[in-house]
């Protein structure tokens, strides 16, 4: 049987309680503990399939094909462990599953109610993963604030659970904010007090205090957090800003985050933590021996957490490289023809991100048009293959008015196309083509050679494919399709030999990149940015060729 430990958060929203909650699962699995980590959001989506990423972020996607909150990305990353659609439970998702049972006739005669049924299936859903034996700890993290309407259900089911299970098998973490005031020159510990008087109120009292803050807690603020909020002084933690979230695990170990969870939960079978992967992967993060711009062409770029997983695919990548990728937002948008050259003049390479629907597509093109003829580095995700396909179609095909079939249904080439299988579905939730499928390479391309392999499985998200009636045209023409899937013959993965680097995958390899695991193809790409930088910089300075040799 497995202890849980649950994660709540205080005062305000985005004070990282994924980023605590996964550096305190990596400090328990460097022990050697084996640990899985699950969300339960209080939204009514079933899933965040179908929330915009302005709402939510990015969709992060499981190999069995959920559709995620994007803090399942983090435990991943930190973790390298897969999660799976039982680590992602949503208000809806519990509803659903009661409603249905209503109506089966599983509670005939009885009023159906929160509490108890509602309640029931949360904690038989937060329960679930710890009940066959694989995991020694379950970290549930709830979404949402302490005092929303909408989190007091899944509260509810961790008093009862807390109640229910014995005492050393579950403790509760809670995640507050300290405000330092500028006017008073004073860190202010009244919010913290407040949200745990509210949590208590709900009948939950935090084992743990963790503290955001800008400024160092010194012991008398500890005191006081500590004597206020009926803690000992010792499980009040100091989560101070950090230069980057991998830095969090750390600062968590210092601040002893895992010893007191294991003293409470009395784990005494454990190791000294193991961060060797961990701590190398930071030193190579921290001092990179060369630096390169990356473009990143999308249209969701004014909120950063809509394209989470390619961003922290790039930290890994270019910890892997000793190389700082410096990423560059470019507004798809606002590319024409005209400003191109002056909006991506500078970037050593490019990568046109996926996406959904007509806003901002063309300028993708555009984008994709310019990387191909000025040999710079090009990666395109989902979307951004499909517009590498789309861009080759008009300007070197001569087909020019290829198009998608999403963006122009009737267009007269359609040389991405709706997958037959998608022809009849009309609903939306969770009906994309999903998850982890293979992926056969193709002996001797570029593709090969980055994975080493000759087949491969990637995380799907996409409704609309490369026609296959096009193929031997593209063929013909230099762009090969060096990825298949082995049974359908779906494209997914397009390249150009002739070019330096220029692949395009119709999966999202950046939801497989972990800290342990850089995901192969944005090592490659930042190694061929690299190389791309350096020739520029010969050019610039012709002496420094010189020098070099
Ligand atoms: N809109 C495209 C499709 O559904 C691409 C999806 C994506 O980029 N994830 O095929």
């Amino acid at each position: 049987m497995a202890k849980y430990v649950f994660v709540t958060g205080g005062v305000t929203s985005s004070l990282g309680k994924g980023i605590i909650a996964a550096s305190l699962a990596k400090l328990l699995q460097a022990r050697g503990l084996r640990v899985t980590i699950q969300k339960f959001d209080p939204y009514i989506n079933v899933d965040p399939g179908t929330l915009n990423p302005y709402e939510h972020g990015e969709c992060f996607v499981t190999e069995d094909g959920a559709e995620t909150d994007l803090d399942l990305g983090h435990y991943e990353r930190f973790l390298n462990i897969f999660t799976s659609q039982a680590n992602n439970v949503t208000t809806g998702r519990i509803y659903q599953t009661v409603i249905n049972k209503e109506r089966e006739g599983a509670y005939l005669g009885k009023t159906v109610q929160v509490v108890p049924h509602i309640t029931d299936e949360i904690k038989r859903r937060m329960l679930q993963l710890g009940q066959n034996g694989d995991y020694d700890i379950v970290i549930t993290e709830i979404g949402g604030t302490v005092g929303d309407i909408e989190s007091l259900p899944f509260v509810e089911a961790v008093r009862q659970l807390q109640w229910e299970l014995p005492e050393e098998d579950s403790l509760v973490v809670h995640l507050t904010l300290i405000p330092y005031l500028k006017a008073a020159k004073e860190l202010k510990t009244k919010p913290t007090q407040h949200s745990v008087k509210m949590l208590s109120q709900e009948g939950v009292h935090p084992d743990i205090i963790v503290c955001r803050t800008e400024r160092p807690l010194f012991p008398d603020l500890r005191r006081k957090i500590a004597l206020f909020c009926n803690v000992k002084q010792e499980a009040v933690i100091e989560a101070a800003d950090a230069p980057t979230i991998y830095e969090v695990p750390l600062a968590m170990m210092r601040e002893k985050l895992d010893v007191i969870c294991m003293k409470k939960l009395n784990i005494t079978n454990h190791n000294e933590p193991q961060l060797g992967k961990w701590k190398e992967f930071l030193d190579k993060l921290n001092y990179p021996k060369s630096k390169v711009t990356i473009g990143l062409i999308g249209k969701y770029i004014e909120l950063q957490d809509a394209y989470k997983s390619i961003l922290e695919s790039f930290v890994h990548a270019g910890a892997m490289n000793e190389c700082q990728v410096q990423v560059m937002n470019v507004h798809s948008e606002f590319i024409t023809a005209d400003n191109v050259s002056e909006k991506l003049g500078a970037l050593d390479g490019l990568l046109v991100a996926p996406g959904f629907g007509m806003r901002g597509v063309e300028g993708k093109i555009l984008a994709v048009k310019y990387a191909r003829e000025k040999g710079l580095p090009f990666f395109g995700i989902c979307l951004g293959m499909q517009m590498a396909v789309i861009e080759y179609a008009r300007n070197i095909l001569g087909l020019k008015e290829a198009n998608s079939t999403e963006m122009v249904p009737g267009t007269p080439d359609p040389v991405i196309d709706l997958m037959e299988e998608q022809k009849k579905i009309t609903t939306k939730g969770g009906t994309m083509r999903l998850g982890s499928y293979p992926c056969d390479l193709k002996p001797g391309s570029l593709a090969h050679s980055i994975y080493g392999k000759d087949s491969v499985t990637e995380r799907h998200r996409h409704r609309w494919e490369f026609n296959n009636k096009y193929l031997d045209e593209f063929e013909k023409a230099g762009m090969v399709a060096s990825g298949k899937n082995p049974s359908t013959g779906l494209v997914e993965i397009i390249e150009l030999p002739k070019h330096p680097f220029f692949i395009g995958v119709q999966y999202h390899p950046e939801l497989k990149s972990t800290v342990e695991n850089p995901q192969p193809i944005f090592v490659n790409f930042i190694a061929a940015a690299k190389v791309y930088a350096d020739k520029v910089a010969q050019v610039k300075n012709p002496q420094l060729q010189s020098e070099m040799i």
